[in-house]
């Protein structure tokens, strides 16, 4: 099959805006999309906000969706951008985590502007061959290639994980040099899914009797950050798994109890550093659920999908802008904003 262009659809790679990103102190939004209403969401926010939005399809999502027809909703998101008045959109359609060299040559060949090889779970110089041959095909056709270093704990799709592994700082230069991957997603305490921690590893806020997860490992950040200065960092499992739409899910009839995720102020100050790309997956789950959960039970009557859907999709939206606005800071990012 003939390669297909990812320019040609009007898609970026992730370079100038990651090196844009850490310059300016801010991270650029990675949100998964499995369906229309989440891509609308996420399309409506990052246009309106004027940042820079990572699209990422997930093993799950390609399964789900159908991998043809999620690059052509991406090609569609570029013109739809444009339709909202952003008329310099920069988006990007993202593999996450690709688990095999001939999955991100699909993907690379297909039209995805950057593909994810997640080798974390290999020996390390395993992990550094597959990356290298991942980089070396997606280069050609200046796809740019993020590789993962260290182990997350959590469940994500089917990527799930007992325990962590914290990314070893004396390990970065290494790796890097030696695959040639422009983008390294690290582990320090982050977490895939809405229950990134038990009760049992967390403290309870005496006023809320919510729980508070343990901080993340800043220090192994700062010594990754010593060891590659400049070097674009990814942290995956960053959902913060906002309260308020667990309280709405858990008033109208669903049952999630203690889940947890990232405190936003972390995130915030990881933003701040060589941290350019935040994923956010599980947070959009939520609000989706929330605002079907809600309709259903405020609407008994209601049988139109795009009754519960459109205000699923008005919770995602709000969801994206507070998280490019207060959370990452990439609102009014783009090179030509208008
Ligand atoms: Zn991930």
């Amino acid at each position: 099959m003939a390669v297909v262009d990812y320019k040609k659809l009007g898609l970026v790679n992730t370079r100038d805006m990651f090196k844009r990103a850490i310059g300016g102190g801010y991270a650029i939004p990675a949100f998964n999309f499995n369906n229309l209403e989440q891509l609308q969401a996420i399309i409506t926010a990052s246009s309106e906000l004027k940042s820079p939005v990572i699209l990422q399809v997930s093993k799950g999502a390609r399964k789900y969706a159908n991998q043809t027809l999620l690059r052509y909703l991406a090609e569609g998101a570029v013109q739809y951008a444009k339709e909202l008045g952003c008329h310099h959109p920069e988006i990007v359609l993202h593999l996450d985590h690709g688990d095999s060299f001939e999955t991100c040559k699909s993907c690379v060949d297909f039209g995805f502007s950057s593909v994810m090889i997640d080798g974390s779970a290999l020996p390390y110089e395993e992990n550094i061959a597959l990356t290298k041959k991942v980089v070396e095909y997606a280069h050609q056709y200046d796809v740019t290639v993020e590789a993962e270093l260290g182990v997350l704990a959590g469940v994500e799709d089917e990527v799930a994980s007992e325990v962590s592994h914290y990314t070893k700082p004396e390990e970065v230069v290494d790796f890097s040099t030696r695959t040639g991957c422009d983008s390294l997603a690290i582990s320090i305490g982050t977490s895939h899914g809405a229950y990134k921690f038990t009760p049992e590893q967390c403290t309870r806020d005496p006023k809320t009797g919510r729980l508070v997860p343990p901080p993340l490992a800043f220090d192994v950040l700062a010594a990754i950050e010593k060891q590659l200065p400049g070097f674009p960092i990814v942290l995956h499992g960053s959902s913060s798994v906002p309260q308020e739409y667990v309280d709405i899910i858990n008033e109208h009839g669903g049952k999630l109890p203690n889940a947890v995720g990232i405190p936003e102020d972390q995130l915030r100050r990881a933003a701040k550093s060589a941290v350019c790309k935040i994923n956010i997956d599980s947070d959009s789950r939520l609000a989706f659920t929330a605002g079907v959960r809600q309709t259903f039970d405020e609407h008994p009557e209601y049988f139109d999908p795009r009754q519960y859907c459109g205000k699923a999709r008005e919770y995602m939206v709000d969801l994206y802008k507070h998280k490019i606005t207060d959370v990452l800071g990439s609102d009014g990012k783009l090179v030509n904003c208008d």
